[in-house]
């Protein structure tokens, strides 16, 4: 009786099916450096690349919110553990960017799921894939770090990940004049997508297109030590939603490499609550 009454049933229950990642609707470049503090006198570069980030983003995307019909951006549930966070010490909100058509870059499937470039067990028995192994075991810890207040799972697709790093010097790039900025140690980029949905029931059968995201890091493999930890902790911060930087040296998101990496702090926190809290195209349908 009951296994007779299973299929019809679950067409209905089972809404919505998940199809294909279709198409990849534009690969914003948009990127966020982490210049060692030392080297580099508080350079214009970084100025250039906040101011740069809403125009960049607005030019690739224009089609998620141009269309006049497009659904409103909503806030997304908080996940449960930013949701129990209570912290009182400020936050560097005003700093984050929302972008222009996407709105603030916020997960909403739970965990977000994370893949670290590892050594095949060819390159094991190498120099290189042991030097490779001691860098994934590195950006792994900066995951855990994270994972106390987010939830992320590592996984060993990088097809299917949402965020994927990779032991890769970011490419080089030229300023608004030409010249050829300075090599940049870790990098954060994002593409949209659009997802199809597909909705059947005994009538009717419904596609819905909904707005999501993907994050690449890149940690330069000149990083040694603890500097790829606080790299990737920096570069994952930005992937998780932080679009912007903290003027405090003591926070995980100050916007160049210090000699002593902060953990994360309070105000990371509480500056990924308020960023959770805000509304975004992110995760829901759009026309
Ligand atoms: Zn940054």
């Amino acid at each position: 009786m009951k296994k007779s009454k299973l299929p019809q049933k679950l067409p209905k229950h089972l809404a919505w099916l998940i199809l294909t990642w279709l198409t990849v609707l534009s690969v914003i470049l948009t990127t966020h450096p982490i210049i060692a503090k030392n080297s580099f006198n508080n350079s214009p570069i970084q100025t250039n690349l906040i101011n740069h980030l809403p125009k960049t983003a607005s030019d690739s995307a224009s089609d998620a919110a141009s269309d006049p019909e497009n659904i409103l951006p909503k806030p997304h549930p908080l996940p449960e553990t930013l949701q129990q966070w209570q912290d009182s010490s400020g936050d560097y909100f005003s700093e984050i960017e929302s972008i222009s058509s996407v709105g603030y870059l916020i997960w909403s499937q739970f965990p977000v799921t994370v893949y670290i470039q590892t050594p095949t067990m060819e390159q094991l028995e190498t120099f290189q894939g042991k030097s490779l192994q001691t860098w994934a075991n590195f950006v792994s810890q900066a995951v855990a770090e994270w994972s106390v207040y987010f939830p992320l799972k590592i996984v060993d697709d990088p097809e299917t990940a949402d965020i994927t790093i990779w032991r890769r010097r970011p490419g080089l790039r030229l300023s608004e004049t030409g010249e050829i900025l300075p090599a940049r140690a870790a990098e954060a980029s994002y593409q949209l997508y659009h997802i199809f949905l597909q909705k059947s029931d005994n009538l009717t059968e419904k596609s819905t297109k909904i707005l999501a995201h993907k994050f690449t890091i890149l940690l330069s493999p000149t990083q040694t030590g603890s500097y790829i930890q606080s790299a990737a902790k920096h570069e994952l911060g930005h992937a998780l939603g932080i679009w912007g930087h903290s003027p405090l040296e003591t926070d995980v998101m100050y916007l160049a490499q210090v000699r002593n990496p902060p953990p994360i702090s309070p105000r990371d926190i509480n500056t990924l609550k308020r960023i959770y809290q805000q509304p975004t195209y992110l995760g829901w349908p759009i026309r």
